[in-house]
């Protein structure tokens, strides 16, 4: 029989179950303690639990979902890449980044992803499943166990379009952000989407807290649609209206990723489309010069970032420039799987 994973229960789940059980809901807390806050991996580990409770729930639970497959580092130890193989033998990646006192894991939320961006290797997989909300929740957790350490921040940006498997991530960001278990702030949790339109005012209407971010990457129609076929169903002046009524249900800010590639998206004339389209909208603007994994992009020249930037500076939007994190291991933004395509197994050497 098929172990049922408590990882995937958020604490209110958990202390029913107990309940069913014929224990007391204490029992609940015993257990969140033992796995979010002393991380350990096993019911043999949980020694204030009678020897007869923890061999029954060892014959019918498990506390763990995902094996590691390979660890890879950067060459300066701040970035470590995951690759997760799953019960069903699929494989994931998710990605540990330290800076200073910031702890941040960018998880996967589906295996693949069926959106095929064109500057994404991910895309280039296809879609093979949603993830489980034990799958989301034990990529985080194997990694805190694996470094014992306390993580500050949440991004989901890994493999797979997060409003596309909605209810399975926000319960697991649910069960990410509980004090009886991570205890990460909602606002210390990121949702990317390349703008499911739907789910963005769904998002917005249920009021969640977590923080919205949009993979937009162009203000022009046509190199939208080319680098995101997404754009065919959800157009990019229709999901700037989305994201305006995020903000007018919310009052928070969006904010808007947008990869710059050379000679595509990162002119003069680019960027003051893209003022032009959020002119009057409060939202934030992360730069992010591309990632070299397909040979028929190039990253964006210095001088060109700089230029980019400059019609934002007097706007009434908080613009930054990120330097991706891991890029000589394949785990910077749309890198990941790089190296898996084809084989279920990184390659990638150091
Ligand atoms: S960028 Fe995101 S949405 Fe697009 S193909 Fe890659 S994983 Fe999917």
């Amino acid at each position: 029989m098929k172990h049922k994973n408590l990882i995937g229960l958020n604490p209110t789940e958990l202390e029913q179950l107990m309940v069913e059980m014929g224990e007391s809901r204490f029992r609940a807390d015993q257990l969140l303690d033992w796995i979010y806050k002393k991380r350990v991996s096993g019911f043999d580990d949980m020694t204030n639990i009678s020897k007869a409770f923890r061999n029954k729930l060892k014959e019918n639970f498990s506390i763990g979902t995902v094996s590691l497959e390979k660890l890879v580092s950067s060459q300066d130890n701040f970035t470590h890449k995951f690759l997760f193989r799953l019960t069903d033998g699929l494989c994931i990646e998710s990605v540990f980044m330290i800076e200073n006192k910031r702890r941040t894991v960018c998880l996967s939320s589906q295996v693949g992803c069926a959106l095929n961006c064109d500057f994404c290797a991910t895309g280039k997989m296809g879609f093979k499943r949603n993830l489980e909300v034990a799958e989301i929740v034990d990529q985080l957790l194997f990694i805190s166990r694996y470094f014992d350490e306390d993580l500050t921040n949440v991004v989901i940006m890994g493999m797979g379009e997060p409003f596309l498997n909605y209810e399975n991530v926000l319960n697991a960001c649910d069960i990410i952000s509980n004090d009886r278990c991570f205890a990460i702030g909602k606002r210390k949790i990121t949702i990317s989407t390349s703008g499911i339109i739907p789910a963005i005012k769904q998002f917005a209407d249920e009021d969640r807290k977590y923080k919205l971010a949009i993979s937009l990457n162009s203000a022009d129609n046509d190199i939208r649609s080319l680098l995101m076929p997404v754009n065919n169903k959800y157009p990019v002046r229709e999901l700037i209206n989305a994201a305006r009524y995020y903000f007018n249900k919310t009052r928070r800010r969006v904010t808007f990723e947008y990869v710059l590639i050379r000679g595509l998206n990162d002119r003069r004339m680019d960027a003051e489309a893209l003022q032009k389209l959020i002119h009057d909208l409060p939202c934030k603007i992360n730069i992010i010069p591309y990632n070299e994994t397909d040979e028929n992009y190039r990253q964006s020249a210095e001088n060109a970032i700089d230029d980019f930037i400059q019609p934002f500076l007097n706007m009434n939007v908080v613009i930054s420039v990120r330097r991706s994190r891991g890029v000589d291991i394949n785990a910077a933004c749309g890198q990941l799987s790089y190296g898996v395509v084809g084989k279920g197994i990184s390659e990638t050497v150091l």
